[in-house]
């Protein structure tokens, strides 16, 4: 069982880590979903296209982990955080400070 110490210390550095995540995909300009804002100019160039393809990755991954750590401060909230989203048992506190937002237990994840 997860002790309110921890369970608070968790929720600090999920909602770090949402305004981090946040704060970056703002800067990129993809808080809103629009398209990635690129010189038209230089749509041509390959350099321009291997870019757009890191930065569209990078974006992919971003919006992933601010959409595992939004769910992590919802369960925190209704009282079901720390269980596994797929066998329904707890998560291990270990796993769970290497990574709030995880949704699987290790079991499951190591499954995927
Ligand atoms: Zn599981």
């Amino acid at each position: 069982m997860l002790s309110e110490t921890t369970l608070s210390d968790l929720r600090a550095s999920l909602e770090q880590e949402r305004s981090d995540l946040r704060a970056r995909l703002g800067e990129m300009g993809l808080l809103s979903g629009g398209d990635l804002a690129f010189d038209q100019n230089f749509a041509d160039s390959s350099q321009v296209t291997a870019e757009r393809g890191e930065v569209e990755a990078l974006a992919g991954n971003l919006r992933e982990s601010l959409t595992d750590v939004e769910a992590a401060l919802v369960k925190l909230d209704n009282g079901t955080f720390g269980a596994c989203e797929s066998c329904g048992q707890p998560i291990s506190p270990a796993r769970l400070e290497a990574k709030p937002a995880a949704r699987l237990c290790m079991d499951c994840a190591s499954r995927r």
